[in-house]
């Protein structure tokens, strides 16, 4: 279980122990393969220097897309295997992952004409396997303007309706992770990897600093695999051999997004349009009771733990939104949000502008042992896992004589995906609601948390139940401190930006949730978790970055 109450003894229970591999980076790559390793009964351990899914995992446009860029390219087996990777991650976890009709408009002139669009759509539908039900249509003038009604008209064309799919990239990374624990993994936030255990120059382990206490520890593993997205090239660089070896390097792109109230971007049907004049296009999507848009792709050297929004990729976006929604006005300071995400992407020779740099993974393996996988996509980390374990499974064979088989995720649901499939999902929810009010919750607040957490709604709905209006001494609604509670206890949450940002979303989607409850929080888990004054203050200061972050 990942419970922050017994984070530290599980901690020095895995400084004692050899596993059979050991993960660097909790965001969907290492969650992905944490599952996919545990499940084929390795013994897995994984470490996140900061909180899971902290780095790229919680700020991309939350989308597990299939390749319609990639179709532009004539890339046919990655429209293929994002098709498929979708459908299946739609199906393992409907309560993370929401079909959403999008929209791509096409103006006179514009990246796609209807001939185009019709064409490319249906070749999608057919490569990636899509089902009947969701196949694209085509929609007239008339009928764009019906949908979004703010869309720029000039040079209207008509549009294609197709469907996406919308996530909650953290709320995955932390399922697939719960997932991977609940096949025993020993997972661990807040503990960063800063350097390689060797026998006969060949990694055994790694040092590792926990980062809340100070604390050292060393945990031995017989394999190593470097998941850590924008970071790669540092991990490796600790490593002799693989920073001898590398030929290839990263390099990053940053991804803003900016969110507004619908009161001032008013959107009820998401829409993939181009921006004015660079031949790029981005996403306007509502969420939430907000619009969010993006996103930018710009290069990026600085701070990889805090990128951030700054005015020039605002004004971008807010150009993008006044080129497509002209009626709109929109200006900065209607923007009540944003986030900000690092590309780690493979540096390729003759790639001049960020959106030219492939989006492809690739597995490089140094002569210590040590197994890096660099770039991918949160919509293929199933597959990507699947493959990177399979080389860790050779690399077992090879050196320790084990026999790893083979096991498939296809079936296999994340945490809280035991719903009965997409097709069952929404009588689950509805039935499951009806229990609510028996835990003192209502029927409204019971839908929500169902569709929230999945199958493991009732335990949530138990810790509401056994509040003893504990709650009313934290000034928090018994909903809230259901989820704190049950996010302290099953999802390793420590801070109270752990809860804000990542478990709930609510820094981008209900801030005003985040300004109204935050002392309670703070309060709950200091109490719970024993920390003290300072760590609390220290804490509280990094929600207070967190927040003017967003509005910078
Ligand atoms: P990360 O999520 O960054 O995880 C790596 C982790 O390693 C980090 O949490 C880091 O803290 C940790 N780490 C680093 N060094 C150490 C160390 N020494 N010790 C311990 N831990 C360490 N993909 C999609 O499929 N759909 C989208 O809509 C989409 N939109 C995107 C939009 C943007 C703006 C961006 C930037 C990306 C987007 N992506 C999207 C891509 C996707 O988000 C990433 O490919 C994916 O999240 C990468 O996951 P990861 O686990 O490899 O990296």
């Amino acid at each position: 279980m990942l419970n922050a109450l017994t984070r530290k003894s599980q901690l020095d229970h895995m400084s004692k122990f050899e596993y059979d591999l050991l993960i660097i980076g909790g965001g969907i790559t290492g969650a992905g393969i944490a599952l996919d390793a545990s499940k084929r009964g390795l013994n897995v351990a994984l470490v996140e220097m900061q909180d899971f899914s902290q780095g790229t995992s919680s700020r991309s446009t939350k989308l597990i897309h299939g390749g319609l860029r990639y179709l532009k390219q004539m890339q046919v087996n990655v429209v293929k295997e994002t098709g498929r990777e979708r459908a299946i991650v739609y199906e393992n976890g409907p309560h993370v992952t929401t079909p959403e009709w999008m929209l791509l408009p096409f103006h006179k002139g514009g990246t796609f004409g209807e001939f185009t669009t019709s064409l490319g759509l249906k070749v999608y539908d057919s490569l990636a396997g899509v089902d009947k039900n969701e196949r694209r249509n085509m929609l007239t003038k008339k009928e764009v303007i019906e949908r979004v009604p703010n869309i720029k008209t000039d040079g209207l064309k008509g549009g294609g309706h197709y469907v996406e799919y919308k996530t909650d990239d953290a709320r995955l990374t932390i399922e697939v992770m719960k997932k991977a624990a609940a096949y025993g993994a020993d997972a661990v936030n807040y503990v960063k990897a800063d350097g390689f255990l060797y026998e006969n120059g060949i990694v055994t382990g790694i040092s590792a600093k926990d980062m809340l206490s100070g604390d050292v520890y060393q945990i031995k593993s017989k394999a190593v695999v470097n998941a850590s997205g924008p970071w790669v090239d540092e991990v490796r660089g600790n490593d002799v051999a693989a920073k001898q070896q590398t030929k290839k390097h990263l390099v990053h792109t940053k991804g803003v997004h900016i969110v507004f109230k619908q009161e001032d971007f008013p959107l009820t049907q998401a829409v993939y349009f181009d921006t004015k004049d660079d031949g790029r296009m981005i996403f306007a999507i509502p969420r939430a009771g907000k619009t969010y848009v993006g996103t930018t792709d710009t290069f990026y050297g600085e701070d990889k733990s805090n990128p951030t929004a700054e005015a020039e990729d605002k004004a971008y976006l807010i150009d993008a939104i006044n080129f497509m929604f002209p009626t709109l006005n929109a200006d900065v300071s209607m923007i009540e949000s944003s986030w900000a995400g690092i590309r780690p992407l493979i540096q390729s020779s003759g790639s001049k502008n960020a959106s030219d740099i492939s989006r492809k993974d690739e597995i490089w393996h140094s002569t210590s042992g040590l197994i890096t996988i660099a770039g991918g996509k949160l919509t293929g980390y199933r597959h990507m896992a699947e493959e990177i374990v399979d080389d860790v499974a050779d690399y077992l064979k090879k050196h320790f004589k084990m026999n790893v088989k083979k096991v498939s995720t296809i079936d296999e649901p994340v945490s809280g995906g035991d719903v009965g499939g997409s097709v069952g999902y929404q009588n689950y929810v509805e039935n499951i609601s009806r229990k609510a009010p028996s835990y003192g919750l209502t029927l409204e607040e019971g839908f929500h948390l169902a569709m929230k957490y999945g199958s493991n709604v009732e335990t949530v709905y138990q810790y509401a139940g056994i509040t003893n209006d504990n709650h009313e001494k934290y000034e928090l609604p018994k909903l809230l401190y259901a989820e704190v509670i049950y996010g302290m206890l099953h999802e390793m949450v420590i801070k109270p930006s752990d809860f804000f940002v990542r478990r709930s979303g609510k820094l981008y989607f209900e801030i005003n949730d985040v300004l109204n409850y935050r002392k309670g929080v703070e309060q709950l888990l200091q109490d719970t978790l024993s920390y003290d004054d300072n760590a609390r203050q220290q804490y509280a200061e990094e929600l207070d970055a967190a927040i003017q972050d967003t509005k910078r």
